[in-house]
């Protein structure tokens, strides 16, 4: 269980974490950190299957504390299929089951997944309807969702995300992490950037609509978001330091979210407009961009919106919330610069469409909702589309 005494209304947060574990040479210590389970179920996909499944699933043979693994054959979107592999895999084909009753079919005591976002998600989800515990073994530092409750799922045509439960073990081997494709490295530090207009919504929700908030979560993953990008250029010569920082702003953003029982902590308005562009690309039978690589382009919109806004608006107390914000935003266009973050979406009028529909996807404050309510969201779209195309796609 992780805890923390908090200064917020609710007091006292914590969440069913057993442990986290990111270090060199985690994958070795799988075997006793999951001493209580005895029948293991690891699910893997063919990539992460031979960076680090394979491992594993030695390592919990040797020690007697597999049950079986489950490689997904091709690539796994986080839909009723993936759930549906999962399930039909967890447990025998052929057993005695009595077929008048209930009576359980020998399941695994424990789903491991091997994997990041997808297979998290997936895993997440089918621990939480099969009432089985799960954990992650984290195979690249691409998403923020490692210690999240929710698994953001696509299902009836849209995207949404379905409360579950967390994993009760994070490990993350440093050695296996780092080694990760340089462009899922890259993703991961784009999926952070975004706490910074995330964090900047939720304030204005605060004072707007009377919103929860919780200062001492928004501050701890303001902090780790500053670690990584202050640490970031190291991940061009993939610093185990660099890496470390990535993953523990999930961990940090992760908890959060358990903790206020909300995805604030995590994601706002740019989150918002990535979800569009995914569920567009999905739509139209496109091959899905990385997240956090959405996540980036969106935070760079939302971004200069708010800087916009600060430079008009004559509500003092709006500027003065914004204000500390400006300097974490030149450190974003730095970061994404020099990492050459892949900013994926160039067509304008989905990058207008995204941030109209960054307002009216879902029903939560912030800079987008505050925009449309004084009649100025179209104009300031179009505009922050017409900024991004000429500062970052047309030299
Ligand atoms: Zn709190
Ligand atoms: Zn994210």
């Amino acid at each position: 269980m992780q805890e923390m005494n908090c200064t917020c209304e609710k007091k006292h947060h914590c969440a069913p974490i057993d442990a986290i574990l990111i270090e060199d040479g985690a994958i070795d210590k799988l075997p006793s950190l999951l001493e209580q389970y005895h029948r293991i179920f690891v699910v893997a996909d063919q990539n992460t299957w031979r960076v680090a499944g394979e491992r594993v699933a030695a390592l919990l043979f040797a020690s007697g504390q597999l049950s079986h693994s489950f490689v997904f054959p091709g690539e796994v979107l986080p839909n009723a299929e993936a759930i549906g592999q999962v399930v039909i895999h967890a447990g025998p084909f052929a057993y005695d089951a009595v077929v008048d009753s209930f009576a359980p079919c020998p399941l695994p005591d424990f789903i491991l997944g091997v994997g990041s976002g997808v297979i998290n998600d997936v895993c997440r989800l089918s621990s939480f309807r099969l009432r089985l515990p799960y954990g992650i073994c984290a195979t690249a530092p691409s998403m923020d969702g490692y210690a999240s409750a929710g698994s953001p799922m696509l299902f009836d045509g849209t995207k949404a995300t379905i409360k579950a439960t967390t994993p009760r073990y994070i490990i993350a081997d440093l050695n296996v992490v780092s080694e990760a494709p340089m462009a899922m490295c890259t993703a991961g530090v784009g999926d952070m950037l975004g706490k910074y207009t995330g964090i900047l919504d939720w304030e204005m929700a605060r004072d707007v609509t009377g919103e929860y908030w919780c200062g001492q979560i928004a501050q701890q993953v303001i902090e780790a978001t500053d670690r990584v990008v202050a640490l970031s250029e190291g991940l061009k010569s993939r610093s185990h330091d660099a890496v470390h920082s990535i993953l523990e702003g999930f961990i940090v953003t992760g908890l959060g979210m358990a903790y206020a029982g909300c995805s604030r902590p995590a994601s706002g308005s740019e989150h918002t407009i990535g979800h569009f562009w995914e569920l567009e690309y999905v739509a139209a039978g496109r091959k899905p961009n990385f997240h956090g690589d959405e996540v980036a382009e969106g935070t760079l919109l939302v971004s200069s919106i708010y800087r916009r806004l600060y430079n008009e608006t004559d509500d003092a107390h709006l500027k003065a919330l914004i204000a500390p914000y400006l300097p974490k935003f030149d450190g974003v266009e730095r970061c994404i610069a020099q990492l050459g973050i892949c900013l994926p979406v160039q067509d304008r009028d989905l990058i207008y469409r995204g941030i109209l529909a960054g307002e009216a996807l879902r029903d939560r404050y912030g800079v987008l909702k505050y925009l449309k309510a004084q009649g100025q969201l179209e104009e300031y779209a179009a505009w922050a589309a017409d900024q991004l195309l000429a500062n970052w796609f047309s030299k």
